[in-house]
């Protein structure tokens, strides 16, 4: 059981062309040792869409999708960072670069591995 409030945290990729908001307790964070998420090297939360907002930069993702093309991982095409991506399994969730949130702390929250290799 989380301890932290449900708080907004306000997320961008590098350029700052990509801006987003996000409300989460923090959980968890994960990791994934898929194909592509190995070589992000990523933290991730897992946020649901209705607590997600694209607040601009929409023009500046660009989307790739691999395998069975229902995740949907975005990149910012000037700066390259990945800030977020669509989940293969559940789609209504995101998977957020938790270091692309403002003023975000990892210490303290449990970090699950995640097998995604095994559904690449
Ligand atoms: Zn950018």
């Amino acid at each position: 059981m989380s301890n932290r409030e449900m708080l907004k945290y306000l997320g961008s990729c590098h350029c700052g062309a990509v801006r987003f908001e996000i409300e989460t307790d923090f959980p968890e964070l994960t990791t994934c040792d898929c194909s592509i998420c190995r070589r992000k090297n990523a933290l991730m939360v897992r946020v649901h869409e209705s607590k997600f907002r694209l607040l601009s930069g929409s023009d500046a993702l660009s989307q790739y999708q691999f395998h069975s093309k229902t995740a949907r991982h975005f990149f910012c095409k000037v700066c390259g960072i990945y800030p977020f991506h669509r989940k293969r399994v559940t789609p209504d969730l995101l998977g957020v670069n938790v270091f692309c949130l403002d003023g975000f702390d990892p210490a303290g929250i449990p970090v699950r591995e995640m097998a995604g290799s095994l559904m690449d």
